[in-house]
């Protein structure tokens, strides 16, 4: 069944809403024994939000933001992206039979991303700036022309997001202690606390999780408290300045008794690292701030061990081959012998 379809009753879902789908959701939730071992916890589960029909979950947001703009009948979309939204809103545009108007940061996406706008046949304008600049001309463009901005202030996008706290919960049978989770424009947080409050009200968890949301140092507004005009982090998923979500984010963080904290570039990468080899799950760099995170509270003694963590991946590591190649040195090539290849591993 597609997501809107199962979680029709917890959607703003009318008669008139078209169900449309790439069977976003519905994404494993991987227990990770070694790396939880290693991190010092009880119990780690990934959600592993890669696995998206678009690699991200992004979809989830999408799929009823673009079905909501069909119902009221919009003939175009248009999205301020560091990648992986625009990712999906050309898709699911393509998929509804809208046009999608998709403006990026120059030079500040990875490949994956763009090819995936380009090859869902968005209209792509890259512009000398930030995200942030970005999205304060979308909301312009939204504001000028018929035509419906898909960002996160998208209040669609943050209902269909609620979807992964509902998976987790009906996976589990109850919410988990904490959730981790990177933060950029903040809108997943938002999305997530969103979710679990209303499983919650409805009696379908006996408590309620922390919400432990993380940014990158070079990009960490809200753990500063006040907007970065020049963010930096090679998470560029996350590497915003002024979160849309930002009060909602500080709510969920208060609200949970949660925190927002941030990470370094080296201790994402490092966690980047090692959800892949320890568990065989590669994710994005921006979506292992969550893991960064655990690994820094627990180190800090502010994370209890014993507890149950999930872990939310944002998306999937093929997104950005080249910062993951550029880790290693290249394998320089060898005469195809048993002798060559034994002397390489050191047989
Ligand atoms: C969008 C995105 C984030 C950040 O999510 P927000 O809702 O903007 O906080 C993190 N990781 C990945 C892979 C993303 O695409």
């Amino acid at each position: 069944m597609s997501l809107l379809a199962r979680y029709r009753d917890l959607l703003p879902i009318t008669d008139a809403t078209p169900l449309i789908s790439l069977a976003e959701g519905n994404t494993p939730l991987i227990a990770a024994p070694r790396l939880a071992r290693e991190l010092g916890v009880r119990e780690l589960l990934l959600k592993f939000e890669g696995m998206n029909p678009t690699g991200s979950f992004k979809d989830r947001g999408m799929v009823m933001a673009i079905a909501k703009a069909v119902e009221e009948g919009a003939r175009s979309v248009v999205c301020a992206s560091t990648g992986n939204t625009s990712a999906a809103a050309a898709a699911y545009a393509a998929r509804a039979g809208l046009e999608a108007v998709v403006i990026v940061p120059a030079g500040k996406i990875a490949l994956g991303k763009l090819a995936q706008a380009l090859m869902y046949g968005a209209k792509l304008v890259a512009i000398e700036g930030n995200f942030d600049a970005a999205l304060d001309i979308v909301r312009k463009m939204g504001d000028s022309y018929p035509i419906t901005v898909v960002n996160s202030v998208n209040q669609y996008r943050i209902e269909g997001q609620t979807t992964a706290a509902y998976e987790i919960v009906d996976v589990l049978g109850d919410a988990p202690d904490a959730l981790c989770l990177p933060v950029g424009n903040a809108g997943n947080i938002t999305a997530y606390w969103l979710g679990f409050q209303r499983y919650h009200q409805r009696g379908k968890t006996t408590h309620l999780p922390k919400m432990l949301g993380f940014q990158a140092e070079g990009a960490s507004p809200i753990v500063r408290g006040s907007a970065f005009d020049k963010p930096h982090t090679l998470a560029t998923a996350i590497n915003i300045g002024n979160p849309a979500s930002w009060q909602y984010a500080v709510s969920a963080r208060d609200e949970s008794t949660g925190c927002i904290d941030c990470v370094s570039d080296d201790e994402i990468v490092a966690a980047w690292r090692d959800l892949a080899r320890c568990e065989g799950v590669f994710c994005e760099p921006a979506s292992a701030a969550g893991v960064a995170g655990l690994r820094k509270l627990v180190q800090q003694g502010a994370a209890p061990p014993d507890a149950r963590y999930v872990a939310v991946l944002t998306g999937h590591g093929l997104k950005d081959p080249g910062l993951a190649v550029e880790q290693f040195s290249p394998p320089q090539p060898v005469p195809p012998s048993m002798t060559a290849i034994e002397r390489v591993l050191g047989w």
